[in-house]
């Protein structure tokens, strides 16, 4: 792919004490995935936004936001979520980028 929008899963977290309030069994069902958008330009990429997944392995509920959660959980998915960091080499293009610049700029 040489030009595109991109995403890698960058932490998986089951949440600790914590109940689905939907399907109300037990504790420690609710699996937290962070993934990680760019955008890709040939050798470059650029982390724009993570994006999050919550699965319930008991009932199988899947959510695209925290909001669908109680404001205990959606702390406790927040933490996971700030703590998901982008692998470096997706700034690489930033990287890149700034050097560009930078060098444009001496050569004047
Ligand atoms: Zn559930």
């Amino acid at each position: 792919m040489a030009l595109g929008i991109a995403e890698r899963l960058v932490a998986e977290e089951t949440l600790k004490m914590t109940i689905c309030e939907r399907c109300n069994t037990q504790e420690d069902t609710l699996v937290v995935r962070v993934f990680s958008k760019f955008f890709v330009a040939s050798i470059m990429f650029f982390a724009f936004k993570k994006r999050v997944h919550i699965e319930c392995i008991s009932c199988k509920r899947m959510e695209k936001s925290i909001d669908s959660f109680p404001k205990r959980t959606q702390d406790r998915i927040e933490a996971v979520v700030g703590d998901a960091k982008h692998p470096w080499y997706l700034y690489s293009g930033y990287v890149i980028f700034f050097i560009i610049i930078l060098i444009s700029l001496v050569s004047k």
